[in-house]
């Protein structure tokens, strides 16, 4: 019998021990960690041999003929090392599943903006009524979904660690939101390491499949470029006008027409009007259009989108309105872990902003929002164990500048700096792994604190 180990017991690790246990193999899991109990139920009840809490047991794993890794594990990992020098194949949970399903799979990439897009996107296909399945990043697991369900299309939110290990995984319809820098750190501080991973979205797709992307992201034009020739429908989205496009319409694509979105596709030409749009900022310009695209080609009509949309209500911890108190504004961009996504937070302010920033640098440069801080913000709030770069970059800006070690203080501080008619937004730009447990934890603790407030 074949025997398969899966290292990390999480909801990727634990779905795909689930769903090769279903499918007959011999499983074994391995996790450094504690698992938690969630996930030690589903092994039990499907009696799964696993271990956890200590140094993976080597002699049950080397064994291996086939590794499914978790997302989280590196590839410089000593036991990966250790397997890809003995040519053990290693894969990825999405790779697993794909192997064991038909449903029609629409995946999602990008630097920025894959959640928010991911999210609308099966939530235009649930409200039309299609049996639709979400996973990857958010939601359950693909694995444990095979396993367990029978879906006829998934919405894939895909990061570039899961698009590492996959090989022979077709997407029917990819996007690629938009590739700037991230996670270098992950991949040998080397742009194009993290841009080949990104690209994998698109391998194995043929004719019958598509490509949705932003026309105007110079990473992925320079990829498509070098890539020629490619086999499936390419698709772009652009913020640009019929007349900025020198009156060529995009077909298909899509483009803004007398003050209207357009979504120009082979059977249907969709258009709405801007305030239709469910989320503000020029960022959700581009989300909403990926998942209309998404919609359009399968199947869903004109009306049923625009319906499905007016009910969207976006995802928590990304420009969420927190409440007022004394006549500012909070906003929670906690997910805001890279400049990029902070340039689209501030590009989207419409009253003077006190921001907070700061946190776990991945390798930033400020020098994308340097423009935009000087003249949308008032003060800066540096929120993080280790200040110092941030105060090398912006305090020359001579705006008033203050440190803080939690969000209480980060939020007192904030709050005297403001005036009635600002802004006081948390976009970081950095992860929260010196202050906080996760970006959750970070927005949450802004939103109760806020809540108090108001309740004062
Ligand atoms: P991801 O899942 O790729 O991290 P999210 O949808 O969770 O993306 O959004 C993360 C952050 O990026 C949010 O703070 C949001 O304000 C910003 N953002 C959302 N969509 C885009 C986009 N298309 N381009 C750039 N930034 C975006």
């Amino acid at each position: 019998m074949k025997r398969i180990v899966i290292l990390g017991g999480g909801e990727s690790g634990a779905g795909a021990a689930v769903l090769a246990k279903v499918k007959g193999f011999d499983v074994f899991l391995s996790d450094m960690s504690p698992i938690k109990d969630k996930y030690k139920e589903w092994l039990n009840k499907w009696q799964i041999p696993y271990e956890e809490g200590h140094a993976h047991t080597e002699e049950l794993i080397l064994n291996a003929d086939e590794v499914i890794k978790s997302p989280g594990i590196p590839l410089t990992a000593p036991l990966v090392i250790k397997l890809i020098k003995q040519g053990t194949p290693i894969i990825s949970e999405i790779e697993f599943a794909g192997r064991y399903t038909d449903a029609k799979m629409i995946c999602i990439t990008g630097s920025n903006g894959k959640t928010t897009t991911t999210m609308m996107t099966y939530h235009i296909l649930k409200s039309a009524g299609l049996n639709v399945g979400l996973a990857g990043n958010v939601g359950k697991s693909l694995a444990y979904q095979v396993a367990t369900e029978n879906f006829d299309y998934f919405v894939i939110e895909l990061s570039s660690f899961q698009l590492d290990n996959m090989y022979e995984f077709k997407a029917n319809v990819s996007v690629i939101m938009n590739i700037t820098p991230d996670h270098l750190d992950r991949y040998d501080h080397k742009m194009q390491n993290y841009i080949d991973a990104k690209m994998r979205i698109l391998q194995n797709q043929g004719p019958k499949e598509h490509f949705i992307y932003w026309r105007e992201d110079p990473i992925v034009n320079k990829e498509i470029e070098k890539r020629q020739p490619l086999k499936m429908q390419l698709i772009p989205f652009t913020g640009k006008s019929l007349k900025e496009l020198g009156n060529t319409p995009l077909t298909p694509g899509a483009y803004i027409r007398n003050g209207k979105i357009v979504i120009n596709l082979a059977d249907q030409m969709i258009d709405l009007d801007m305030d239709e749009l469910p989320l503000p900022g020029p960022h959700n310009l581009y989300n909403t259009m990926a998942a209309t695209i998404s919609a359009g080609l399968s199947g869903i009509r004109k009306e049923e989108i625009r319906q499905a949309l007016k009910s969207f209500k976006g995802v928590e911890h990304r420009l969420e309105k927190c409440g007022t108190v004394d006549g500012v504004q909070y906003i929670n961009d906690s997910k805001a872990t890279n400049v990029n996504s902070c340039w689209y937070a501030l590009m989207s302010m419409k009253t003077p902003t006190v921001l907070i920033l700061g946190g776990k640098d991945k390798g930033n440069d400020y020098t994308e929002i340097e423009e935009l801080v000087r003249e949308r913000c008032t003060a800066l709030v540096y929120m993080g164990l280790h200040n110092e770069k941030l105060h090398d970059f912006f305090d020359k800006m001579g705006k008033p500048v203050a440190d803080a070690l939690s969000m209480r203080e980060a939020l007192e501080k904030c709050r005297a700096f403001a005036k009635p008619g600002d802004t006081i937004l948390l976009s970081p730009c950095c992860a929260s792994f010196d202050l906080f447990k996760s970006y959750e934890d970070r927005g949450d603790q802004m939103k109760a604190i806020v809540a108090e407030w108001m309740q004062q």
